[in-house]
């Protein structure tokens, strides 16, 4: 099960749709198979990646959702605002 497919079962607002029609034994597999997923999510939730970019004004700014600092020396390890990790190797990731 792919988590689009997972989040429709899951979700209060489309889980009728996605699960009418079916029977009782196929839509509580469907729904065990979701909440499986949701759990392995829940204790292990996805990490993003990002990296600080450098400005030439003195300005840093998130390359993940572009929260913008002005640090000196000191480069936050972690983004306050989208909590992405900033480990990730410039490169990896085009730039806006
Ligand atoms: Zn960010």
């Amino acid at each position: 099960m792919k988590t689009d497919e997972a989040i429709r079962i899951l979700d209060p607002e489309t889980s009728a749709a996605a699960l009418y029609g079916l029977g009782h034994d196929e839509a509580v597999a469907l729904v065990e198979d979701a909440c499986r997923l949701a759990v392995a999510a829940l204790k292990d939730p996805p990490v993003k990646h990002a990296h600080w970019i450098e400005h030439d004004d003195g300005y840093q700014t998130c390359s993940n959702c572009g929260e913008e600092h002005c640090w000196e020396d000191y480069r936050a390890s972690y983004c306050d605002v989208c909590g992405a990790k900033m480990d990730e190797e410039i490169g990896e990731k085009e730039e806006d």
